[in-house]
């Protein structure tokens, strides 16, 4: 039987490296891929990838990256597809004036700039981890590692100086802070907002109470993440423990809801990781926050050895459908796609346009309005606008 190949189709091509990995022999490449959490990878179509390299599954890959004069190919044995290697950001060799490494509080992620300004996350305290959590923000035992705000602007500084305008990505770990960690992170949003014309996303923990939403938007997050992970209820619970327990799955949906008549459409998402429950749950969990106003982004549960809790069989067959109708789910609601989109660590769902609508190698997914310099500042502009609108609403209501 012939072997079946992804290489035609960047949105497929990406999802089976994704899921399958890439093996690296060429000391350069491994040089370049070494420490991450994997290798940025340039598909064509402009279809930029995330792909593990370096945990114990990818030995078994499929895939292999080779030179090719100047450029890359990678491989599945059966042909091969030209490639291009992200190139390494040069601001990651500099320092804060305080002396900490820009690459120590920023991490860029295709079109997102990463930053965990506390990277701590309370659950390990309580024994109450996430049982996929590859552990990066266990603090047990450890001093509190906090950027200061000055830190983190300059870092940002130097990443806009570089690299144009990337959206700032601020995240935190669980914290029993009733505002979801917003409290902490109001005067990091605030200071990058004051000194940059730039649009910034936040991941947070679902607040205990809605205010603290028309807050976040007040405060500058021109989107919202609220990452409910796991939709099926009773695997929630087993592989979430501290999200069932210390926040609930209803509030994470009811959150969900309201943020997403709070901010512009397209702009509030939730992960459902692949791979950790049936693909009719997450389906059913992608039309439920779809039906809400939610843009479902679905990273592959990549296992490591400790941490294998994987679903199997888990193939690229099995997961095509699950983002079909993401995409389909998400093109009937009328949400706006533009907003979650050039992102290495998952594929989304304007991505997946070539996968329904039949485009095909070289096209280019991504090449629209909204990812062009213009287009993000004109992006920007709107989102300015409308937040002034919005927050004045917001004010008018509650008298204050
Ligand atoms: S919320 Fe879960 S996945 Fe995130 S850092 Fe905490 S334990 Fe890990």
């Amino acid at each position: 039987m012939k072997k079946k190949s992804y290489l035609d189709n960047p949105a497929t091509l990406k999802i089976d490296l994704m899921l399958r990995g890439l093996r690296i022999a060429d000391p350069l490449v491994k040089a370049w891929a070494c420490g991450a959490t994997g290798i940025d990878i340039m598909l064509p179509g402009r279809t930029i990838a995330n792909i593990p390299c370096s945990e114990g599954f990818t030995a078994a890959s499929p895939y292999a990256i080779r030179k090719r004069g100047e450029r890359y190919a990678i491989t599945d044995g059966t042909g091969e597809v030209e490639v291009s290697l992200v190139p390494r950001p040069k601001f990651y060799d500099g320092k804060t004036s305080t002396g900490v490494s820009f690459s120590k509080i920023a991490q860029v992620h295709g079109s997102l700039l990463v930053i965990t300004p506390s990277p701590a996350c309370e659950f390990f305290n309580a024994k109450v981890e996430c049982r996929y959590c590859a552990g990066n923000f266990d603090r047990t035992g450890k001093e509190d590692a906090v950027y200061t705000v000055e830190d983190v602007v300059e870092t940002v500084g130097a990443a806009i100086a570089e690299l144009g305008s990337p959206v700032v990505y601020l995240s935190i770990g669980f914290s029993r802070d009733p505002s979801g960690g917003m409290e902490f992170l109001r005067p990091y949003l605030q200071a990058i907002k004051r000194h940059y014309n730039c649009l910034t996303a936040v991941e947070a923990l679902p607040p205990k109470d809605n205010h603290w939403i028309d807050e976040t938007y007040a405060m500058g997050a021109d989107s919202a993440l609220y990452n409910v992970e796991i939709y099926d209820e009773e695997l929630f619970k087993i592989i979430c423990p501290g999200r069932a327990t210390l926040i609930g799955r209803k509030r994470y949906l009811d959150a969900l809801e309201y943020a997403a008549k709070i901010f512009p459409s397209g702009t509030v998402s939730s992960h459902l990781i692949v791979g950790l429950e049936p693909p009719g749950s997450t389906c059913q969990g992608i039309d439920f926050l779809t039906g809400i106003g939610v843009v479902p982004v679905l990273p592959i549960y990549r296992p490591t050895t400790n941490k294998a809790l994987r679903i199997d069989p888990l193939t690229t067959e099995i997961i095509i459908p699950v983002y079909k109708h993401l995409y389909k789910a998400v093109k009937t609601k009328g949400i706006n796609l533009n907003w979650v989109r050039d992102l290495s660590m998952v594929t989304t769902p304007v991505e997946l346009k070539g996968l329904v609508e039949g485009a095909g190698k070289n096209v280019s997914l991504v090449d629209t309005f909204y990812g062009t310099r213009l287009g993000k500042k004109a992006a920007w502009g709107m989102s300015t606008l409308r937040r002034k609108l919005r927050v004045k609403g917001t004010h008018g209501q509650s008298g204050h």
